[in-house]
């Protein structure tokens, strides 16, 4: 369990980092558009022909096309929604839930797993809990 949700917390932070990027791609591509879209008759075949002509940069010949930090933005903000959605669905598969009850003030919680070695939620004292099969609700 505790890797599962290591595992989806780093995919749901990652999941971010890629949406993000793909946003700041897409802001940039926009960006750098923008004045030539709005004096432009037609701005759609226009912004068609910019992202092939237009260079963010030249890094020893290699020509770094406006193309590709769309396609870069696109990639990156796709994989981050298909990872959010995938984090999602890792935190909704908890393990086996289970009533444990505290050998101290005897009090009843439900948690994950088989724990060895547990806080009481109840009472703060390091316990083995006992695990019990009562379904019931927590008594008070
Ligand atoms: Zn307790």
């Amino acid at each position: 369990m505790k890797r599962t949700l290591r595992k989806q917390k780093s995919a749901y932070a990652l999941s971010l980092i890629f949406c993000l990027i793909g946003i700041v791609s897409l802001i940039l591509t926009i960006w750098k558009t923008y004045p030539q879209l709005s004096s432009s008759g037609d701005p759609f075949s226009t912004f068609l022909s910019l992202l092939w002509t237009e260079k963010l940069a030249n890094i020893s010949g290699f020509e770094f096309k406006l193309i590709y930090l769309v396609i870069l933005g696109d990639v990156m903000l796709v994989s981050g929604v298909i990872l959010w959605i995938l984090s999602r669905q890792w935190l909704v598969l908890p393990g086996e839930t289970a009533w444990f009850q505290c050998p101290f003030c005897k009090k009843k919680w439900r948690s994950i797993g088989d724990k060895a070695l547990v806080h009481c939620p109840h009472c703060r004292q390091l316990v083995h809990p006992k695990m019990t099969e009562n379904k019931r609700a927590v008594s008070t």
